[in-house]
């Protein structure tokens, strides 16, 4: 199964059959937790079974030594390419590799 990442900014996809060093985490069933997560990142509508990728994720929002890596309780996002891409316009010539 093709599974996604919802942040803004962000392509990276989960195939069953790659293996990858990013994992895809589903957003916290609990509705504050949820709704910090789809305010960090970025979007207002958002599929029945939202995911993120560690790549938004600081190393210390992760359990220690979990395999696959699991997140901790209260861990948020807080790393967006949307948000880089307001303080940083000049740079965007540099983002078409
Ligand atoms: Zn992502």
């Amino acid at each position: 199964m093709t599974r996604y990442c919802v942040a803004l900014g962000c392509s990276f996809v989960s195939k069953s059959n790659q293996k990858s060093e990013i994992s895809l985490h589903s957003f916290p069933s609990d509705e504050p937790r949820r709704t910090e997560w789809q305010k960090a990142c970025g979007r207002t509508q958002l599929p029945i079974d939202p995911r993120l990728c560690s790549q938004h994720f600081l190393n210390d929002a992760f359990e220690f030594c979990s395999r696959p890596r699991k997140l901790k309780p209260s861990a948020i996002p807080t790393i967006f390419y949307h948000e880089s891409a307001k303080s940083l316009k000049q740079t965007r010539a540099r983002a078409c590799r």
